[in-house]
This record gives C-alpha cells, sequence and structure tokens, in this order.
C-alpha cells in the first residue's frame, strides 16, 4: 500500500499525539511566514509555544472566506511564490472565486488523501475511473484525477459536459467506478433513459458523488437507475480540496474525516461555540499538515455534524454527517430555517415527479417565501397525453407535495408543477436555490455569522 493503512484504524490516543504535534507546526509555521495570521494570534494574546494540547485549539481565532477574499488572491500563502506548483479557487458558487495554492509535497499529499478515500469507497488499482468531475479551477476533476492515478487506477479525464458522448465512453471502457456531481450523474441516467439505454446495464459498482448537497433519496435513485453503490465525498479548495470527508462502502454512514490530516470541528454558527457529537452545526477546519496554504479554524458555512461512536467498518476517524446545506443557502421562512436539500428528499418520494426541483425565494415584506418548481415524470406526461397542470393527475400531485412539503418543512410553500425537461440540467454543481430576494432590498452577504 502507498500510505500507512494502520492510520485509518489508530488507536484515539495515538492520533490525537499525531494530531497535536502536526497543529503546533502548522501554528508555527504561518505565524513565522503569515502576516494575516500573527497579527491575528498577537491580537488574541496567543503565542504558538501556548498550543499545548488539542484543546488548545479552540483559542486559535476563526479564519472566514471574506479573510481569503481580503488577502486576494496570494496574500495567504504561507510559502514563496516559486514553491506553489498549482493554484485552484472555489467554483465562486458564492461571489468572487477564492484562491489556494499548493507546493509539490501538498500535491503529493493531497494525491495520497484522495487515493485513500477511492479506497475507502471501494476503489481498487486496476480499477478504470470515469471522472465525470469538471477539470479547470475547481478542485474536483483535478483532485480526483491524481488520486486516482496515485491509487493506480486507469483514469478517464472525461471532466463534466458534452452528455452523449460520456455515454459512449462509459459504455466502451467499462469503468467499475465513477465520479461526478450527484446532479450530473443523475442527469447522465436521464439521458442515457432519452437515448433508450439502460443505465443499469452499464459496469459501474461504485459512485462517487459530491461538491453539492444532496440526500439519502438522491443517493436511493442514484443506486437504483445505475445498480451502483453511491458514496459521500466531501472537500473544499480552501481546505484541500476533494477527500477532506469520504463515506466508507462498508457502512455509507457519515463521511471519515481525514484526520492525520484536518482537525474538525462543529461550532454554533451564531456564538462560535463548540457543538456536542450528533448536534448540528457548522463545520470548521484546521489543516495539520498543508505547507502553501495551511487554513487555521476555517469556516466552511456547511452544516453538519459529526456522529457519536465508531463507524461498523472498523476505521476510528471521526465521521461527519452529509451536509444539509450551506448557511448561505438558509432560507427562513416565518422563523423556521429550510435548506433546499429537505425539499430534494420530498420531492424525490413523489411518485409521478421528476427528480429534478428547483427553490424560488421571494420576499413579501419582511417575510420569506418559497415556491418549489418541480417537473412532472416523462412517462407521466406521455401517458397523460401531455402534460397539463389543470388536469386531474397533476393537481392532485401538486396538492399532495404542497402537504408532504408542510409535513416536513412545517411551513406552507408554493408549489408549481412544470412540463418535463424544462429545469436546467447540470453538468457540474446544480442551481437548487434561485433568491430573489435581493430584487426586494439588499440583505448583504448571507447571514451575520
Ligand atoms: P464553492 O462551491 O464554495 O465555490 P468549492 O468548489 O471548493 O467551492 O466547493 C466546496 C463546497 O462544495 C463546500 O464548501 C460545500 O458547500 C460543497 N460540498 C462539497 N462536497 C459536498 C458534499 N459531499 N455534500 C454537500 N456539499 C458539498
Ligand atoms: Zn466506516
Amino acid at each position: 500500500m502507498i500510505w500507512q493503512e494502520e492510520i485509518e484504524t489508530m488507536n484515539r490516543t495515538g492520533l490525537e499525539k499525531l494530531q497535536l504535534e502536526r497543529l503546533q507546526a502548522t501554528v508555527a509555521r504561518v505565524y513565522q511566514r503569515v502576516p494575516f495570521y500573527r497579527q491575528k494570534l498577537d491580537a488574541a494574546g496567543l503565542r504558538p509555544t501556548e498550543i499545548r494540547n488539542l484543546e488548545d485549539i479552540h483559542r486559535l481565532p476563526f479564519t472566514r472566506k471574506s479573510d481569503l477574499r481580503e488577502n486576494y488572491p496570494f496574500g495567504l500563502f504561507a510559502v514563496d511564490k516559486k514553491e506553489v506548483v498549482r493554484i485552484h479557487g472555489s467554483s465562486g458558487t458564492r461571489g468572487k472565486p477564492t484562491v489556494v495554492g499548493y507546493t509539490r509535497n501538498d500535491l503529493a499529499r493531497w494525491s495520497e488523501i484522495v487515493a485513500r478515500a477511492i479506497t475507502i469507497a471501494g476503489g481498487r488499482p486496476g480499477d478504470v475511473f470515469h471522472n465525470a468531475y469538471g477539470y479547470g479551477l475547481f478542485t474536483g476533476g483535478l483532485g480526483l484525477h491524481y488520486g486516482a492515478e496515485r491509487l493506480g487506477m486507469s483514469v478517464v479525464p472525461i471532466s463534466g459536459g458534452n452528455t452523449p458522448r460520456q455515454i459512449m465512453i462509459l459504455e466502451d471502457f467499462q469503468p467499475r467506478g465513477i465520479a461526478g456531481t450527484p446532479s450530473y450523474i443523475l442527469n447522465i441516467a436521464e439521458t442515457m433513459e432519452q437515448m433508450g439505454r439502460d443505465p443499469r446495464q452499464t459496469s459501474l459498482e461504485y459512485g462517487i458523488f459530491g461538491a453539492e448537497p444532496w440526500s439519502e433519496e438522491m443517493r436511493r435513485t442514484l443506486e437504483d437507475k445505475f445498480h451502483l453503490r453511491a458514496l459521500d465525498i466531501y472537500g473544499l479548495s480552501e481546505v484541500m480540496g476533494p477527500g477532506v470527508g469520504m463515506e466508507c462502502f462498508e457502512r455509507q454512514e457519515g463521511m471519515h474525516v481525514a484526520e492525520d490530516h484536518f482537525y474538525v470541528e462543529v461550532i454554533h454558527p451564531l456564538t462560535g461555540e463548540n457543538m456536542p457529537p450528533g448536534e448540528l452545526g457548522e463545520l470548521v477546519f484546521t489543516s495539520l499538515t498543508k505547507e502553501a496554504f495551511p487554513v487555521l479554524r476555517y469556516r466552511t458555512g456547511d452544516i453538519a455534524f459529526l456522529y457519536p461512536g465508531k463507524c461498523g467498518c472498523g476505521r476510528t476517524h471521526l465521521r461527519m454527517s452529509r451536509i444539509k446545506g450551506r448557511i448561505d443557502d438558509m432560507v427562513i421562512v416565518r422563523g423556521v430555517n429550510v435548506f433546499p436539500s429537505e425539499i430534494e428528499s420530498v420531492v424525490m418520494n413523489h411518485p409521478i415527479l421528476s427528480p429534478y426541483y428547483q427553490v424560488e425565494v421571494t420576499r413579501q415584506g419582511t417575510l420569506d417565501e418559497i415556491t418549489v418548481l418541480a417537473e412532472v415524470s416523462d412517462a407521466v406526461a406521455k401517458d397523460q397525453g401531455g402534460f397539463n397542470p389543470e388536469a386531474d393527475l397533476f393537481r392532485r400531485a401538486r396538492n399532495e407535495l404542497k402537504a408532504a412539503l408542510r409535513n416536513t418543512l412545517l411551513i406552507s410553500t408554493e408549489v408549481t408543477l412544470l412540463a418535463p425537461n424544462t429545469l436546467p440540467r447540470s453538468t457540474g454543481k446544480a442551481t437548487r436555490l434561485v433568491d430573489h430576494r435581493h430584487l426586494y432590498e439588499d440583505s448583504g452577504e448571507g447571514l451575520p455569522v
């Protein structure tokens, strides 16, 4: 094996000792090399030598996305530019991209982390691996690519888009594994069906899906459509890229955090206090081994919880839950917090709807209102001789969806049913939230967190 496999099952005492050593080195490093961190630590009255045990991490100040933007593009790099061999950025899902860099050692380490993640997901050296993540500034494509190569797979760097060609390659090259955003992989399945092909007949056995929130219902749909095992992968450019967390093939219950490289916390987004295991909050990561772009207590804006207890697979690394959503995408309707992923679950459970949806948010006075746009399935529309929203079946479906949403979300929403194939299909990260609130007033940048 290319990495110390025992690290995944190391006892907690040994792991925490390793984390502490690496944390101390990281804090010393950024204090010495990055003026931003030095000023923050000085302002907090904290010297690197005062980090004596892991608990002391809670004394470190948080780093926010706005800090990255203020130091755009290279201000937080901890090495000379000459040592940076790769630059990536966030996909800019929200605003201006943030920029990160990697040394040669960082890339080698990241590749090993991803190679390990692919193995956790059931991948093996020699597998043909269809990588449908976008290649580019976004970390998904190249991150998975280098990891898969490091593992010794035959990587097909297909990237996202040109779906009919993807399908041809998928059928001809016979991959065991596929990676991509869940929404794009679903798009591939749908396109196959439209072409009269059966996605269940592909050679795929496992799928590594992430980069956007998705639900258990989406997992079931993808597993069923392709007859594979769908596994969640988490990561973000600011912390490294994909591979920060990976769900295990054995249990499919939460993503193991690569704790030898990242220290994970879940905090209350408003108070900044640490949340106990099992309780939702904002994920915060500290990198433990990065050279070019170390981060201290980076606030991801992603909402999840840490699982209490050990995973049945035998690995000792902590597990983080599925991402419920980004704080920025949370909508507050009459005091109730709603994430698009909760809406996804309800839409996907309805028998006559297709798995495509969008959530529109508008503001009436000071109140947010949600309209869920959902498509009826192609087969049902054909069966009915076309889609007519006034037809009995569709009126009933609309009312059922409204009721189901009310039951799950505890608020009422508007529902608009649409004809098949009307919502945009993604080739990367899907746009789930269409936010019209800025048309009513400028609410600033998301929530005050
Ligand atoms: P951004 O999308 O913010 O421009 P990145 O391309 O680095 O930046 O993507 C990282 C973000 O993607 C994470 O912060 C998170 O919001 C989302 N993400 C990544 N993996 C997952 C996953 N498995 N489930 C849900 N969301 C994910
Ligand atoms: Zn496990």
